[in-house]
Order: structure tokens, then C-alpha cells, then sequence
């Protein structure tokens, strides 16, 4: 039966990409935004342009209360003050912040733990980190559904552990993982902990009073905002603990020619001129989002996911990666590469991603070169995924 999603008209590029025969399905890489966004950018670029926290002349005003009405929502929206976010390019850009403010607290012989299904975001900035300290970086295993192993990640997080990185929700296997006892072990042993909400922060909303992490990292692209901004969250006794690492712009207290003092976060941490329309967008991303009913949108995901995983499992041949528990599946086809369905798939118009999803590691533990990942957004109906099926059965009449 026919599911449309309430919100499809809400979103300009939905019916735009469908004048181009495409049907989007690739929205963990990235999302459509909605009018109030486009409608958001348009108006601060069209009413005048403003750098922000410098300027005492009215479009300086007015662009910094819009900059830091955004900082107010993005506080509420996670249950956090707003003086613990600060603004970044991007959820790379948050972790490799992280990775360099926190540096001075590691020494030869700790322990920085990951999880092995983690996006090379949340690894790599980890990994040259413990090159540079001769830190430790240890892998925590995953079950057999895609979920970090409880049992072996409590055995392996112990004193030596002095930061623990993970994803909320992985961008391959669509598997939540198991926060609150894995973070509460974490903090018992004395380490930090870090959440990789880039995909968490789009399924449903999360209160970080609840979470207890010390930070949190996202981006805005992946919730329907404007690329090329970030959002790092830092509990107020983990912020203090981060050392200042981009200099220059308005992050200065005072600077002298040898030597400068530097202002607290959020602001010391967003050196040079911050992607003002992107936040000012970003503000109205969280304003439009508000105002959904969020069991609908959930109950929505919730039942296109189902039917994406009924028509892969009703297929002969076609293995699932893990279980996922919502927004995606990625999944492999015996006998068939990978790259020769996102082939055939692109040549009829249908937008998912193939490969190995910036997290080769994990790819590589679960022996594959690649799989195909379609995930989903809110806009996305039972008709995208139709076109999608359509297609795979089309492609593989001719390729097997
Ligand atoms: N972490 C996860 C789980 C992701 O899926 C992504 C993007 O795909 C990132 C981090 C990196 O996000 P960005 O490229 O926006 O910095």
C-alpha cells in the first residue's frame, strides 16, 4: 500500500530531483532541505551580509543575534546551555578539534578506545593523535547484529583508557549502539568520552542531560540544514579541559605581538569568520523540525524502513550487513559486485551510495570491498523505494 510522507512538500529539491528522474536514497551522506532553509539563506543574503561578533553597525547586530539565536537552539534542541555549543565546520572538523584541544592529556602508554565500526571521522583524527602521544588505540568488536560487544568493550575500557570515541548510530549498519552502559563504564574508569551523533542527531531527538557524554559532535547537512557547519557540544568540566587550537579572529582576548589570551568557549574555539548563513540556516533547520510531530516522523522512518528490509530479504541472494535497527541498510548481492549495481542502478536514475562508506576498516573485518546503502529520510515515500526495487530487479535480470 501506498506511503506518502506528510513533509514531501516541504522540500523544493524532492520534486526538482524528480523533474531529473531521480529518486534521492542516499541521505546518510547528505539531506534535501527544506523551504524554510532555502527561504532562511535567501533572506540573509538578500537583506545584507554581516560579520558577526565585531561589528557594532545594525547588519553586524542583526547577523549576530541570528548567529546566536541558532546557538540558542541547537542548546535546546539537545537539552544542553548554550554556552557549550560551539560551532564548527563539520562533524570532521569537530572531531579533529577535539583530537588536538585534548592532546596535552594523553602520554605514552594510554588508551583511546574506538569502536571498529566507526566512519574514518571518528577514527582517523583518534588514530593520529595516539601516533603522536605513542598512545594505544583500542578496538572494541562488534556483535553479530552490528552492535558493539558489550561484554568485550566493558573488559577492554579500563583504567589505561583515557577516551573513549564511538557512533551513536552507525552509518553503515544502521545498528544503534549501546550508549549508556558503555559510557557510564567509560566515565567509572576516569576517561572521557566522545558520541559521534552525525547520524544519531537525524533519527529522533536526544536529551545529552540523559546521554551523559562529555562531548557530542554533528553536522547539519545530515538534519535537512546547510552544509559546512558543525556542531560540537562539550560538558562545561570537558570544555575546560580543551586546549585552544585555531588561532585568530574573534576567539582572542587579548594579543599582544608575543604573546595572546584567549577567550572560554564556545567563541575561543571558533577562530576566523564562523559559516554565518550556514548557522543562521541551521537555526531554521531546528525551528522547521520543532514543529513536526515527532512519533509521526518516527512511526514514518519506521515503517518505510520495514518495507526496505522486506523487499531486500524477499530477494534471492541478497545478504543485509548486521541488523539494522533504522534509517538504512546496506547490503551485499552474491555473485555481484557492488560497483556494477551502483552502476546499473545510477543509469536508472536511483541515488544511493555504493562502496565502502568511509569506514574501510569495517568493510574490510567483514570481508567485503563494498556494499550498496540506501538510506532514508522523512520526505522519502513507499514510491522511492518501489522505483528503488524496480530497478535492483531490472539490473539484476540483466547482470546475473
Ligand atoms: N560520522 C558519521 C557516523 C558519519 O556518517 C559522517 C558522515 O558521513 C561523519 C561522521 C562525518 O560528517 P561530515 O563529513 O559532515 O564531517
Amino acid at each position: 500500500m501506498f506511503q506518502p510522507s506528510p513533509w514531501r512538500a516541504d522540500f523544493p529539491a524532492i520534486a526538482a530531483l524528480q523533474r531529473q528522474h531521480q529518486t534521492y536514497l542516499d541521505n546518510a551522506a547528505t539531506t534535501q532541505k527544506p523551504q524554510a532553509v532555502l527561504d532562511a539563506l535567501s533572506h540573509y543574503y538578500g537583506h545584507g551580509a554581516a560579520n558577526v561578533h565585531r561589528a557594532q553597525h545594525l547588519p553586524g547586530a542583526l547577523a549576530t543575534q541570528a548567529f546566536e539565536d541558532t546557538r540558542n537552539k541547537v542548546a535546546a534542541w539537545l537539552n544542553a546551555d548554550p554556552q557549550q555549543i560551539i560551532f564548527t565546520h563539520g562533524a570532521t572538523s569537530a572531531l579533529n578539534l577535539l583530537a588536538y584541544g585534548l592532546e596535552q592529556d594523553f602520554q605514552a602508554g594510554d588508551e583511546i578506545a574506538v569502536s571498529a565500526l566507526e566512519h574514518h571521522a571518528n577514527l582517523l583524527p583518534w588514530q593520529q593523535l595516539a601516533r603522536r602521544r605513542n598512545a594505544r588505540l583500542v578496538i572494541l568488536p562488534l556483535d553479530a547484529h552490528g552492535r558493539i560487544d558489550l561484554e568485550q568493550a566493558l573488559q577492554l575500557i579500563g583504567p589505561r583508557t583515557r577516551l573513549l570515541a564511538v557512533s551513536q548510530l552507525s552509518n553503515v549498519l544502521g545498528t544503534w549502539q549501546p550508549l549508556p552502559s558503555l559510557l557510564a563504564h567509560a566515565r567509572a574508569q576516569g576517561a572521557l568520552t566522545v558520541v559521534d551523533g552525525a547520524q544519531g542527531v537525524v533519527h529522533g531527538r536526544h536529551d545529552l542531560q540523559q546521554l551523559e557524554c562529555d562531548f557530542y559532535v554533528f553536522s547539519s547537512h545530515k538534519l535537512y540544514g546547510p552544509d559546512g557547519v558543525g556542531v560540537l557540544y562539550g560538558r562545561d568540566r570537558a570544555l575546560q579541559r580543551l586546549r585552544h587550537w585555531q588561532f585568530g579572529g574573534e576567539m582572542v582576548q587579548i594579543a599582544d605581538y608575543q604573546a595572546s589570551s584567549f577567550r572560554p568557549a564556545p567563541l575561543g574555539f571558533e577562530a576566523g569568520t564562523p559559516p554565518i548563513a550556514g548557522v543562521i540556516g541551521l537555526g531554521a533547520t531546528l525551528e522547521y523540525l520543532a514543529k513536526l510531530d515527532a512519533n509521526a516522523v518516527a512511526a514514518h522512518e519506521a515503517s518505510l524502513h520495514g518495507y526496505l528490509l522486506r523487499g531486500l530479504s524477499d530477494r534471492e541472494g541478497i545478504r543485509v550487513l548486521g541488523t539494522p535497527d533504522t534509517a538504512l541498510a546496506s547490503f551485499v548481492i552474491e555473485g555481484v559486485h557492488n560497483a556494477d549495481i551502483a552502476h546499473m542502478l545510477t543509469e536508472q536514475g536511483i541515488a544511493v551510495r555504493a562502496g565502502h562508506h568511509c569506514a574501510m576498516p569495517l568493510l574490510k573485518r567483514l570481508d567485503l570491498d563494498g556494499a550498496i546503502r540506501v538510506s532514508l529520510a522523512l520526505y522519502n515515500d513507499s514510491d522511492d523505494l518501489q522505483r528503488f526495487f524496480d530497478a535492483l530487479d531490472q539490473g539484476l535480470e540483466l547482470l546475473r
